[in-house]
């Protein structure tokens, strides 16, 4: 990457030597005239974080950004203008039946032994990062009574048990007026069912149900699975209730103090930093995204993988556009088709809403400089970091593998979160330029920024500050360890995000494809 240095000059960042489109850095951008120190002159006024010609691009002719073509010029693109979204043609997405495979696959990187966290064990041999009573529920139709239930438990029975982090209702609109049998039906399914395993509820099944309703307990849980412990009453159906309201309120709270028991015995241990499970993924994304916070991410993720931790990067229409580089370094051909499947399964489920992956991007997007789905592709897989990619989840699935793990889900924030917590994962990092508050209640959340302004306009929500590295404050490599000691200091305990201290949730989103009737 070259960096064009002296805080106040203009600068412009420049990630690949076959660009020609670079990216101004300067904090509100740069008017007309401005002079690179390598002779670049602005010819009209130009946004921080959008493009500029390097040289004259004639019509029809690539553009190129991270060596690779983000669109076509659908006019002449003069030395020094801006390089706008309306003036590039989207080249085609990659044609899934001839993709390469396997021919570029890192070598396995050099172990990285001794390092640990404190964290929870559990009976399945997870690890949790924090100690959270999860109550799972098989229908909406419950959330009302259980959100009471809840708000009673967190004032009067939490405060008995200081070992336990939090209360959390697994609340959702999923369990009836559903195609319960439809092709789809698995995917919203086996996220509820996964979601009451994930590591940081330490196996305390608690399911709360109407009754009536299509998604049945036993289809959330079952008697067999090591990941839950059903040996004492762990479901509860409001319709079995003969005194109403009342009566459910305490057989709720009963229910939750003998699991709060529980927990409140259970006690940190150090564990290897190989029982993290980190879920990746941005939100408002802008075009520094690609150049500071998801490449820290990247250089975090080879450490967490040479660690022997799993590491989750997900988001179907973040990578589509860039899917010929993440086959060509899948760790064998089966990673490869699996890529693959998911790949195809998302055209043919967006191609049923007559949609393509053009509707990704949004208008902050835009506003932060990136043209199309493309360019925001290039700059989203770089978090994946630089190894083989060893695994492939289909939505709501669970992880059983370490390693770089493709973990499929839509790029929903909230959508994206939900399916990764259901895959296990115990520790989320997330990357953002134009800015959300983004949190969830079931594992921390650490927020990352790609521009220090945004560090500066929201220092109580942005954890992580990864404009340092466009004003050549800190280098990737810098960034990325700290972001790899940051993550064991959370995960242990030792630190709280911005999130966690406001209690910031955002709402479980099931991925529901299926219809509902
Ligand atoms: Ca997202």
């Amino acid at each position: 990457m070259q960096l064009i240095e002296h805080s106040d000059s203009p600068r412009y960042v420049r990630l690949h030597e076959t660009d020609n489109v670079v990216v101004v850095v300067n904090d509100h951008g740069l008017g007309e005239g401005s002079r690179f120190p390598d002779g670049l002159t602005l010819i009209e006024d130009v946004p921080q974080s959008h493009k500029v010609a390097l040289v004259d691009i004639a019509k029809g002719e690539p553009v190129r950004r991270y060596g690779q073509i983000i669109g076509y010029a659908l006019e002449t693109l003069r030395r020094g203008s801006w390089v706008q979204e309306t003036q590039l043609a989207m080249p085609a997405a990659p044609e899934l039946d001839s993709l390469p495979h396997c021919d570029a696959v890192p070598a396995a990187m050099p172990a990285l032994e001794g390092y640990t966290f404190e964290g929870y064990r559990n009976a399945d041999g997870t690890v949790g990062t924090r100690n959270i009573l999860g109550i799972t529920t098989t229908v909406q139709c419950v959330t009302g009574v259980l959100d009471h239930a809840v708000k009673r438990i967190r004032a009067e029975l939490l405060p008995k048990y200081p070992n336990v982090d939090d209360v959390v209702a697994l609340t959702h609109s999923y369990g009836c007026g559903v195609a319960i049998s439809a092709r789809d039906a698995y995917i919203p399914i086996r996220t509820v069912r996964n979601l009451a395993r994930n590591p940081n509820l330490g196996g305390e099944a608690l399911v709360i149900s109407l009754g009536c309703e299509k998604l049945q307990a036993g289809q959330v849980m079952h008697a067999d699975d090591p990941s839950v412990d059903l040996s004492e009453p762990w479901l509860y159906r409001l319709q079995d209730a003969s005194l109403g309201f009342v009566e459910m309120i305490e057989q709720i709270m009963a229910l939750a103090e003998a699991r709060l028991q529980k927990l409140d015995r259970r006690r940190r241990e150090t564990v290897p930093a190989s029982e993290l499970i980190l879920g990746m993924q941005c939100g408002g994304s802008d075009a520094f995204s690609g150049i500071t916070a998801n490449p820290a991410l990247g250089y975090a993720a080879d450490l967490l993988v040479r660690a022997g931790a799993t590491v989750l990067f997900s988001e179907v229409t973040e990578v589509r556009d860039a899917i010929y580089m993440l086959t060509s370094r899948a760790q064998n051909p089966d990673v490869a088709q699996a890529l693959i499947r998911e790949m195809d399964w998302y055209d043919r489920y967006l191609q049923s809403g007559e949609a393509d992956r053009s509707a990704n991007t949004t208008p902050g997007n835009k506003k932060g400089g990136l043209s199309n789905i493309v360019e925001k592709s290039l700059g989203s897989i770089v978090k994946s970091g630089s190894g083989a990619i060893q695994g492939v989840l289909g939505p709501g699935e669970r992880v059983i593998h370490k390693g770089l793990i493709f973990c499929a889900t839509p790029a929903s924030d909230f959508v994206c979160g939900t399916l990764q917590l259901a895959a296990g994962m115990n520790l989320h990092v997330f990357t953002t330029g134009r800015g959300t508050p983004y949190g969830l209640a079931m594992a921390p959340v650490i927020k990352v920024c790609t521009r220090s302004e945004l560090a500066q306009r929201w220092p109580d929500l942005i954890d992580v500050d990864a404009g340092r590295i466009a004003t050549g404050r800190s280098s990737i490599e810098e960034l990325g360890w700290e972001l790899f000691h940051y993550y064991l200091d959370v995960a242990s305990g030792r630190q709280t995000t911005w999130a966690e201290k406001h209690r910031l949730h955002n709402d479980i989103t099931l991925f529901n494809p299926a219809p509902i009737t």
